[in-house]
């Protein structure tokens, strides 16, 4: 099966850098014939989309409604067109997940809690999975390395290591025979990921945003040692401050990329750096306003509605993500390439917690390992909030049987490991997790200052 997927990789490959010499009316064409194709599967198979559609089969893409990741769960076993799939048997198979194992022997799985802290399922055949693979590959290739995921390369990636992320799927499945990848999680203290980047050596470097600026300053204060050929930054925003510290730390510029579990690559930089190139022959990404109107370049949208192109299994067809991005004022890039630039991503509004540490003084405590621990919980919605007090975690949606003194204790575990002097932890469940006026519901929140 690995070999199968592997070859089917390399095809991909081949047709995605051909892509790349297109004109940009061959893209245009390329994605009407695409987005047909995908609508006529779409209403042939999914009974949830001949009704979410009705009466708009013929119309255009911006006259269909918004699909949300809510709508997604609720509808989840008429959406996908394989009317054996079920909810409750998805969710049972991922939490058996322990590497490259498939749903029925078909399906890679794989789950978000996402900007809403609303846990969701995708799931991708064959052709799909290998597209997922090809995508981020193309975040290689562009960066015109030899490196990448279709060559052995020592690779490091300081993520999220919950075995149901995608990036740890992808991880599971290109492991061993293409690329030696060493995942580390980004909830470990910094100075054990130190420790194991300086043994491994990696020649390129997968990071948080945050923590690659972190690395960057370890490297800067001698204390890490490792030369990568690549550096790239993914699933945050990547700061210039922390842009120019990679680049003075390892003496190349980072890449960029933008990449969700929904739609996997959506955008990413090439060896020019003006910005982000969007994976538009893959994914049409309208960036929108908070009434879904499409904001002008140089702008920041409210949100991107994505229609990934190649989804059959689960098609999604302008599905909202709560990122925040700007279409960039010059859209093509001197490279040649047709697929137009964004040059900011906002991304999710998130605080970065500070605590007392047991040493004196303050430990901040990413995002990141937050996300770790709650992933684990089998809830619909949840947000840390910081207090005066403690922390309070509140829970929506919660399955039952889950015990609330479970989370607790990890929560007060992982952050004594951080040298934290651990506050007092209170986890309430309620209905619905609270909204700011702009809508948002942020999972890590500080009322602390
Ligand atoms: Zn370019």
């Amino acid at each position: 099966m690995n070999t199968l997927i592997i070859f089917k990789v390399l095809w991909l490959r081949r047709q995605l850098r051909r892509r790349d010499r297109w004109t940009r009316r061959q893209l245009e064409e390329h994605q009407t014939r695409s987005l047909r194709l995908l609508r006529e599967h779409a209403y042939a198979r999914s009974p949830f989309y001949r009704r979410f559609h009705a009466g708009l089969t013929d119309r255009p893409l911006q006259e269909l409604p918004v699909l949300t990741k809510a709508q997604v769960m609720e509808n989840f076993d008429e959406l996908v067109t394989d009317p054996s799939v079920r909810l409750a048997d998805v969710e049972a198979h991922l939490a058996t997940l322990r590497g490259d194992e498939r749903f029925r022997e078909r399906y890679w799985v794989a789950s978000t809690s996402g900007s809403t802290g609303r846990r969701c399922l995708f799931l991708w055949n064959f052709a799909e999975w290998a597209t997922v693979l090809a995508s981020y590959n193309r975040s290689f290739d562009w960066a015109g390395s030899r490196a990448g995921l279709t060559r052995r390369t020592k690779m490091v990636v300081v993520s999220s290591t919950t075995p149901w992320h995608q990036s740890a799927r992808v991880g599971a499945s290109v492991q061993s025979f293409w690329v030696p990848t060493l995942r580390l999680d980004s909830g470990d203290p910094l100075e054990s990921i130190v420790e194991v980047l300086n043994g491994w050596q990696p020649e390129v470097l997968v990071a948080y945003a945050s923590m690659i600026r972190l690395l960057a300053e370890e490297q800067l204060a001698g204390r890490l040692h490792i030369f990568p050929e690549l550096v790239f930054s993914a699933s945050e925003v990547l700061t210039d401050r922390a842009r120019r510290q990679a680049e003075a730390a390892w003496g190349k510029k980072p890449f960029d990329v933008y990449a969700a579990t929904e739609t996997a690559g959506i955008a990413s930089e090439c060896e020019l750096h003006r910005g982000m190139h969007l994976f538009e022959d893959l994914i049409i990404t309208e960036i929108v306003d908070e009434d879904n109107r499409p904001v002008a370049p140089g702008a920041y949208g409210e949100k991107v509605l994505v229609t990934v192109l190649f989804s059959r299994t689960q098609p999604l067809i302008r599905y909202e993500m709560s990122d925040s991005v700007r279409p960039a004022t010059s859209p093509y890039c001197p490279c040649g390439r047709p697929f137009a630039l964004i040059d900011g991503v906002q991304g999710r509004v998130e605080d970065v917690l500070r605590f007392s540490a047991t040493s004196g003084g303050q430990v901040t405590v990413q995002p990141a390992l937050f996300h770790r621990v709650m992933d684990a919980v089998p809830a619909g919605g949840w947000q840390v909030v910081q207090e005066p007090e403690g922390l309070t975690v509140l829970l929506s949606g919660v399955q039952k049987g889950y015990v609330d003194d479970v989370l607790a204790d990890s929560l007060r575990r992982e952050l004594a490991a951080q040298g934290v002097i651990v506050p007092s932890v209170e986890v309430r469940r309620v209905l619905a997790i609270p909204r700011t006026g702009a809508g948002k519901a942020p999972l890590i929140k500080a009322s602390v200052t």
